[in-house]
């Protein structure tokens, strides 16, 4: 069961092998058997679950069929659910229950999809190893001294082990295409506002934006095609026509063309990721496609830019955490300053405190200039170097992450190696560009991804590419072994 594709298990259901019961029993308890080890998730309610598969049957039974219906799918931890304990990885939120769903929970119950139980997560999304989770460390299940990236680890930890078919997740600089890559999974970040962040929490507004974790670029298609749709309470989200995400997987590329940024093929690329992305370009030859060397010269300063942008916005949106409306509230204090300050202190974990310092550093006066308004314009710079490559090919193919998992506890005394995490994911986040991150092989039996980046709105032909790579691979094919 547990190597069904999304089409697979939907054509089960439609058959009858099974019933949308049975399917979610069984992910429950591979959840059971596995999660003890792996921790994936923070949240699971069996009976909620079981009750939502049993009115999927109702529907089954009378041949009433939307996307999704009777498929459990984990959810991230960030995205409220009604009646679901909703915590982004923070003790601040323990306690927090949302009144409402966020958009792309209610889309995905619209879908008729189970909600299988949420995610474990980096604390407000911030990290790239799932380290720094009031809740605990995700396992890598390829090898559980490993991290499995960050800040969807819970979501990709969940999907490769089998303990759901597939996650929702969030990409703020990274964390669905790096975690997909360290799990071997398939992962796609859309286009800025293309999805919802209606009842999403907030760490960096203008960056966050929500798509799926899955095994292949089909079972993402299925997923974006549920996930994408216009809502008036989110002001960025983007008015379009609804597309159909699978109906061009199978088109042909041949004649299409691949740009390679100089940038990112450099000397100081690890060796054996760049024979890895060697192989994925020989593919892609084999199907006809062509590659041009591109330039994204500011690239190399987008992670110090996403370092004074998203804390600064953090800084900002985290500031409803005092303790009045919602969530923790420390239990001893004197006047209201000291419990503001109390239920921050004991509420917040150290990478988020980190985050509030710095954002709140570079917004003030004085630095605001020097800072905050000098990455902005640096911002600019970074998507317009990619508008102007999007005149001289249709995708960028890069790196996903700059190596396979580190060991768990590697990289946290060092916060920059951390950050540097995303160096190859981040450009994208900053220019609001779709870009997907997929299997391309192993490097000492641990998996890696290869990303590639469309221009806006291009996450059709980002999922045919990934499709049409994925029909002559079969790196997405491979589970892991071990404790599983
Ligand atoms: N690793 C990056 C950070 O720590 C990105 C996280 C994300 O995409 N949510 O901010």
């Amino acid at each position: 069961m547990k190597d069904l594709s999304l089409n697979e298990l939907k054509q089960g259901l439609k058959n009858k092998d099974f019933s949308s019961v049975e399917l979610t029993q069984y992910y429950l308890n591979q959840i059971k058997d596995l999660n003890s080890q792996i921790n994936a998730f923070i949240t699971i309610d069996e009976e909620k679950s079981i009750q939502q598969a049993q009115q999927a049957d109702q529907l089954i039974s009378k041949n009433h069929f939307s996307e999704l219906t009777g498929i459990p799918i984990a959810q991230k931890d960030i995205f409220c659910a009604s009646s679901w304990k909703t915590t982004c990885g923070s003790k601040m939120l323990d306690n927090f229950y949302a009144p409402y769903d966020s958009k792309v929970v209610d889309l995905f119950n619209k879908s008729g999809a189970i909600n299988l139980g949420k995610t474990n997560m980096d604390e407000f999304a911030m990290g790239s190893s799932n380290e720094t989770s009031y809740y605990g460390v995700v396992k890598n299940p390829w090898n559980l001294d490993f991290v499995p990236g960050g800040s969807s680890g819970g979501s990709a930890a969940a999907v490769t082990s089998g303990m759901a078919p597939a996650a929702t997740a969030t990409d703020t600089g990274g964390s669905i295409r790096q975690p997909a890559s360290l799990c071997n999974l398939t992962g796609l970040k859309p286009t800025y506002g293309l999805v919802s962040r209606f009842g999403m929490i907030a760490f960096a507004s203008s960056l966050d934006q929500a798509g799926p974790i899955a095994k292949t670029a089909e079972d993402c298609a299925l997923m974006l095609n549920v996930m994408a749709d216009f809502d008036e309470r989110d002001s960025t989200s983007i008015k379009r026509d609804k597309e159909n995400y699978t109906q061009s997987l199978t088109s042909s590329i041949q004649g299409k063309t691949i740009g390679v940024p100089k940038e990112f093929f450099n000397n100081e690329l690890n060796q054996d990721v760049k024979i890895i992305l060697e192989k994925v370009m020989q593919a892609y030859q084999s199907l006809g496609v062509n590659f041009k060397e591109i330039s994204l010269p500011n690239s190399q300063l987008s992670v110090p830019v996403y370092y004074v942008i998203a804390p600064a916005e953090a800084s900002s949106n985290l500031s409803r955490y005092d303790g009045v409306k919602f969530g923790y509230r420390a239990s001893n204090y004197k006047d209201l300053e000291e419990m503001y300050l109390k239920t921050r202190e004991e509420g917040f974990g150290d990478e988020v405190k980190r985050r509030i310092l710095v954002g709140t550093y570079v917004l003030s006066a004085g630095y605001y200039d020097a800072y905050y308004l000098k990455a902005q314009r640096i911002r600019r710079l970074i998507a317009d170097d990619f508008i102007k490559a999007f005149t001289q090919c249709d995708l960028i193919l890069a790196p996903s992450s700059p190596s396979t998992a580190f060991k768990i506890g590697d990289k946290t005394e060092d916060p920059v190696a951390m950050y540097m995490q995303d160096m190859f994911t981040i450009s994208t986040n900053l220019a609001g560009l779709p870009a997907i991150s997929a299997p391309a092989g192993f490097i000492n039996k641990m998996p890696i991804g290869f990303q590639l980046i469309g221009n806006y709105f291009d996450e059709a032909k980002i999922l045919n590419f990934t499709h049409q790579y994925q029909s002559i691979s079969d790196w997405h094919k491979h589970l892991p072994g071990g404790v599983l």
